[in-house]
């Protein structure tokens, strides 16, 4: 890309390191920058439309240009900017969203605290494990498990228990007491010819051998997202949770739904845990509670978690953490809003109706010799790129199919993003028919064109 000296482009190159980017490649090619959008679409500084059918990051479920998101935000902007919720102070966006999640949550919960983003809130519920089990008198219960290929945050915590090689190579992580046990991607993980109910059963085996291995009492809790997201769209086998949470039941071991992409609609459902039967302590929600219009997060507990951190907050004096901006009166409004416009406008059973067309048309794809699986549920999906649909491989540069196919589709007005090999699709939810056309259309067209690149590509 060439850029013009004191360009928009030439400048963001010159000011910004970016997140998730080679900042070497960067350097040469610079960025695509977005100005404006309108319904499930974005539009860049020349005016060219894409669909964005990742919703921003997994996140902008009402599209870019809901006037009551804004409206909300203005309102409550004018009225009170900024109130905080520490040492008993509230106000009431704040008490009202609470009130609103207890009420909704899919299993019986008691308590929401409040943070900004994803990895704050898994970073807080970590450090409120710990202070749980010291309450309890459990001092040595403080090792938590999650899966490899999972994705929970960026924070050094957080990032600890994402299980991608990424998030760790370098930073020195993860932290002690924070294990990996296998993730439940039955595509690339499952033996030849092993059944998904086989490979269920192996996976909790697995993770019970771990816990044994570990020392039961040990294991504080077990973090995972229903659908796995960055790690590739992962959909469970249908008695995966079934089979995990009896074992967790086993050992009296919390159980942690991050429903961070999950949340409010994705799967078809409210929540993810609905879709899959699970019933967690602890429901994480960010990005979709207020359609990524303001940085904002939290956390739903039960009485499991929430009475005992209440003793040692009371032995102690003080819950001594918290954010500046948990549960700020603007997001807390938006985030209010949205869930008022998601419920009038019914669009769980919208993502449910037009997400089982997403996912009938998406694989349609699945016969192409470059693509190897079409998988997903609701509207989340992943299309898996492989040179070799036999031995289920890509380049050997893990990612180098997925980042030219996600160029192209880019080329072709579309935005996704490809999870190494797997381009991720996660439209908003307000997308129409039509538009899932225009996206399933663009990807077939893509494929055609991904032939002659792949060509030039060896397979691993
Ligand atoms: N959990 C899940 C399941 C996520 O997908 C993400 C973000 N992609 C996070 C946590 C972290 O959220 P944030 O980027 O807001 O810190």
């Amino acid at each position: 890309m060439t850029m013009q000296p004191n360009s928009q482009e030439a400048r963001d190159v010159a000011y910004q390191l970016h997140a998730y980017t080679n900042a070497r490649s960067h350097q040469q090619a610079g960025p695509l920058v977005i100005e404006r959008g309108e319904g499930p679409y974005v539009f860049d500084a020349a005016g060219k439309r894409y669909l964005e059918a990742m919703a921003g990051l997994w996140s902008v479920g009402l599209g870019f240009s809901e006037k009551r998101l804004v409206d909300a935000a203005h309102r409550q902007m004018q009225a009170l900017p900024f109130y905080h919720t520490f040492a008993s102070r509230s106000h009431g966006p704040s008490i009202d969203l609470a009130e609103k999640l207890v009420k909704m949550a899919p299993v019986p919960m008691s308590k929401v605290f409040f943070t900004n983003s994803g990895s704050e809130a898994n970073d807080t519920v970590l450090k409120l494990i710990a202070y749980r089990s010291n309450a309890l008198g459990q001092p040595q219960r403080k090792k938590v498990i999650s899966r490899l290929r999972g994705y929970h945050g960026v924070t050094i915590a957080s990032a600890s228990l994402t299980g991608l090689p990424n998030n760790h190579r370098s930073f020195d992580l993860p932290l002690p007491n924070i294990l990996h046990t296998g993730s439940p991607h039955h595509y690339k993980d499952a033996a030849a010819g092993e059944s998904e109910e086989a490979f269920a059963t192996r996976r909790a085996e697995e993770l019970d051998a771990l816990i044994q291995k570990e020392g039961p009492d040990t294991i504080a809790a077990f973090f995972g997202e229903p659908v796995m997201g960055a790690g590739g769209v992962i959909v469970p086998p249908a008695t995966y949770w079934e089979k995990i949470q009896a074992v967790l039941n086993k050992y009296d071991i919390l159980l942690v739904a991050d429903e961070v992409i999950c949340g409010f609609g994705r799967t078809g459902k409210m929540f993810g845990c609905e879709t899959f039967n699970i019933r967690p302590d602890v429901l994480v929600v960010s990005k979709q509670i207020t359609s990524s219009y303001f940085p904002f997060s939290a956390i739903i507990m039960n009485d499991r978690m929430f009475e005992p951190i209440a003793d040692e907050s009371n032995k102690i004096g003080v819950l001594g953490h918290g954010f500046t901006a948990g549960g700020h009166p603007v997001g807390s409004a938006v985030a209010l809003e949205n869930l008022r416009i998601i419920e009038e406008r019914n669009l769980v059973a919208h993502a449910a109706e037009i997400g089982a067309y997403m996912q009938d048309r998406l694989r349609t794809l699945a016969d192409h010799p470059l693509v190897g699986e079409v998988r997903g549920i609701g509207l989340i999906a992943a299309v898996e790129l492989v040179l070799d649909k036999t031995r289920k491989v890509a380049a050997g540069t893990p990612g180098a199919l997925g980042g030219v196919a996600s160029r192209l589709l880019l080329e072709r007005g579309i935005i996704s993003r490809n999870m190494l090999d797997a381009l991720a699709i996660c439209p908003p939810l307000i997308v129409t028919k039509v538009q899932i056309d225009e996206l399933v259309d663009g990807l077939a067209g893509m494929l055609e064109d991904l032939k002659a690149e792949a060509a030039k590509l060896t397979p691993a």
